[in-house]
């Protein structure tokens, strides 16, 4: 019987949280796989990276773990291949023994309503992509004339939309935010920041940390309207964790219904059961809309093609999520390789930045914010980033 010892090579697409577990996974089911994780861009991480919170750096450290791996030498990063322009995805179905689909699944979903192409209104993928130096976001919001600010939606998202809106330089001084976007915020005239969901403040789906941090705010109060929280409570036929959360959140935004805006120059207004009709310029200079992901385009599917994290489950859970979904799917795929005979051929792939490369942007970025105080300073240019990367 063949054994799985011949060097079976899997292709993870995707070296985000979910194609890192699943690497890891890989590896700890059999050590001897031999692995390509690749990425459209020459840096690791994904989401941790683009999408996290610049001043949640608790959040990005688990970073280092997926560094770790990097140095396995049965791991090869593999960056700046775009799998469907460089390189088909047919292509690697040839080529590896299984193919696992770790592209995630951040384009910005549309709430469908006028006015939503209208420059003042932007996704949050487009937004936080920006302020985190995403390469191909380098353009931001002119925030020069902004006074008043919609966050739509009632997640996360739109919490740490609303909190690097609303934080000062100083409170975001130990971040890596992108210099030029931290200074675009901080000299922006903004004085109200409205974080508006359709339903009520029982079904908002913040985590309890993350909206206590809003009443923690140096330049912003956090404000609700009491009658909006008049005689409610968590839905009684939530699962107790979910109860525990929403009564701990309810318990908050009575807190911060008995706050008054006092001398901080930023309101900070959660606004409930309220859901936009149209966007216009008359209400709000800028619009940020958290309403979720959606995919890019079709991902393969079929033998020996495996989807792990956002690819798999949409666009929901957080990092450690990922970890346990991409561990079972190794499984799977580990068990599915194990009675068939390993491919041979040449490497099918174009060149690449590999982790010496990425080591090499990583070193750049770590020394330019230790200059600064700050954890890192991101190139944000495509040219810049394969500059550094190639030597
Ligand atoms: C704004 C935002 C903030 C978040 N904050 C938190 C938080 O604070 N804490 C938390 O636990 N979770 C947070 N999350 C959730 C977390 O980021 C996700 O759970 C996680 O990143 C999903 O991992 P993934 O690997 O499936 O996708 P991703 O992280 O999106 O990784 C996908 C990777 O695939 C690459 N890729 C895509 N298409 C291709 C292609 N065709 N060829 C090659 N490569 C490709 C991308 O470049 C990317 O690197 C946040 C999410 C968002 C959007």
């Amino acid at each position: 019987m063949l054994s799985i010892s011949m060097t079976h090579k899997v292709a993870i697409v995707g070296a985000g949280p979910s194609g890192f577990y699943a690497a890891d996974g890989l590896l700890r089911a059999n050590p001897d796989l031999r692995i390509d994780i690749i990425d459209r861009l020459p840096t690791p991480y994904g989401l941790v990276r683009a999408g996290v919170a610049p001043d949640h750096q608790g959040t990005k450290a688990v970073a280092r773990q997926f560094d770790r791996l990097l140095a396995n030498p049965n791991l090869r990063f593999c960056g700046n291949i775009d799998v469907g322009r460089d390189i088909s995805w047919q292509a690697l179905r040839e080529a590896y023994d299984a193919v696992v689909v770790a592209t995630g699944m951040v384009v910005d979903r549309k709430l469908g309503i006028p006015g939503e192409e209208l420059p003042h209104v932007w996704g949050s993928w487009r937004f936080v992509a920006w302020l985190n130096g995403h390469p191909d976001f380098r353009q931001g919001p002119d925030l020069s004339a902004v006074r008043c600010v919609a966050v739509i939606g009632n997640g996360n998202v739109a919490i740490d939309v609303a909190r690097v809106l609303a934080k000062s330089a100083d409170e975001m001084a130990k971040s890596d935010i992108v210099p030029e976007a931290g200074a675009t915020i901080a000299a922006a005239p903004i004085e109200e920041i409205r974080v508006i969901g359709r339903r009520g403040p029982e079904h908002a789906s913040f985590t309890n940390n993350e909206l206590a941090e809003m009443g923690r705010l140096a330049r912003a109060v956090a404000l609700v309207d009491p009658h909006a929280l008049d005689g409610v409570m968590a839905p009684a036929a939530d699962p107790t964790p979910e109860k525990l959360r929403k009564t701990r959140n309810l318990e908050l935004l009575r807190g911060f219904s008995q706050n008054k805006q006092g001398d901080k120059p930023i309101a900070l207004r959660f606004v409930f059961n309220t859901a936009p009709t149209s966007f216009d310029t008359a209400d709000f200079d800028l619009v940020v809309t958290c309403i979720g992901y959606q995919a890019a385009e079709p991902l393969p599917s079929g033998e020996g093609v495996f989807a792990v994290g956002w690819a798999r489950r949409g666009p929901s859970g957080t990092i450690p999520t990922n970890r346990a979904d991409s561990h079972a799917v190794a499984q799977q795929l580990v068990a599915w390789l194990k009675d068939r005979e390993p491919k041979s051929g040449a490497d099918p792939l174009p060149p690449a930045i590999d982790a010496a490369g990425w080591h090499r942007i990583d070193k750049v970025e770590l020394a330019a914010g230790a200059a600064q105080g700050r954890p890192r300073v991101k190139l944000t240019g495509w040219q810049a980033l394969l500059d550094v990367a190639q030597g």
